[in-house]
């Protein structure tokens, strides 16, 4: 297929290289000049507006930072809808607000431009090799067309509902994860500093009511696990600074629809605090040090 793609950052670098390797034809765009220029080495042609990157393509795939990007990306005057034929479907898959989502699609929609949000879990790791999850909001019809190509992109491609529920899947599993990391971190350094061994503790969370993936995959307490951001120094992982990101569009969402979010809350909080301090681009585990003495 003739595609287009906007957005050749960490994620979506990757995604389109797996789309030239899988043989589609490419033309892309993103204001880093770079950026473009490694994807044109890699088989790419080069656009000079998202407009132009959207015309003469059978679909569209975005991967930009947040919201407001999505909206100049989408709706300014050189922007894809001013580009884009009808009929052609468009995907984001940029984490961004559900409210934003719908608004965008509504526009989309109005332009005879079908349109799914499918944000993805899987990191820089899963947009190289390939195995995403893609969580996908939009009409059953536009699932079933993009899925084959989301395939070539991810491993696990799954229709949560209309469109917005793929963003919603998305900052809702992340409000439990920042929840739940800072949970474990608690638990942890309490168990600790009254003088239990933290592999033993880990042990028994993790055989009890209390484990959760932050307990038993990715144990922020340094030592208790192998390859884990833990093990080394908090790097790699997934930063804190997108786990405040996620957090504060949950937020943000919950406003808008009145809905309470107390621990969420609270969780966006401390991660503001952590990234207040300068330690937003560790993994976010390490706000298990918000807790832990200093040596
Ligand atoms: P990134 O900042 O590395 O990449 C975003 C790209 O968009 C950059 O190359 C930037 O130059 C480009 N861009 C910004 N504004 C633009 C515009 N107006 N026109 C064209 N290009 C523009 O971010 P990323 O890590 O690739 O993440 C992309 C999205 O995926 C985010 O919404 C993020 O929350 C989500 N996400 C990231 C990860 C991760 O581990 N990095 C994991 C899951 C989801």
């Amino acid at each position: 297929m003739k595609i287009g793609f906007v957005g050749l950052g960490h994620m979506g670098a990757p995604m389109a290289r797996n789309l030239l390797k899988a043989g589609h034809s490419l033309t892309v765009f993103d204001v880093v000049q770079l950026n473009v220029d490694a994807l044109k080495a890699a088989g790419a042609s080069a656009a000079i507006s998202p407009a132009r990157a959207a015309s003469e393509v059978e679909l569209l795939v975005t991967m930009l930072p947040s919201s407001p990007h999505v909206k100049t990306v989408y709706l300014d005057q050189d922007g894809v809808l001013s580009g884009v034929a009808r009929g052609v479907t468009l995907i984001d898959s940029s984490t961004i607000d559900p409210h934003t989502a719908r608004e965008v699609a509504d526009r989309a929609a109005r332009h005879g431009n079908s349109m799914a949000d499918a944000p993805v879990s899987g990191g820089t790791g899963g947009a190289e090799a390939g195995t995403l999850t893609f969580m996908v909001g939009g009409s059953f019809e536009v699932f079933e067309q993009i899925a084959p190509v989301l395939r070539q992109m991810g491993k696990n491609i799954v229709h949560c509902g209309e469109s917005g529920t793929g963003q919603v899947a998305k900052i809702c599993n992340n409000l439990l994860l920042g929840i739940s990391m800072i949970g474990v971190s608690e638990a942890m350094n309490l168990g600790t500093a009254l003088g239990i061994d933290a592999k033993v503790l880990a042990g028994i969370i993790n055989t009890s009511s209390g484990r959760c993936w932050s307990s038993d995959t990715y144990n922020p307490y340094p030592g208790v696990m192998d390859n884990v951001p833990a093990a080394r120094g908090y790097t790699g992982g997934f930063g804190a600074e997108l786990m405040l990101k996620d957090l504060t569009l949950a937020l943000d969402a919950a406003k808008l629809s009145k809905q309470p979010v107390v621990l969420g809350a609270l969780a966006q909080q401390l991660y503001q605090m952590f990234s207040s301090q300068g330690a937003g681009g560790q993994d976010f585990s390490a706000i298990i040090n918000l807790y832990r003495q200093k040596p």
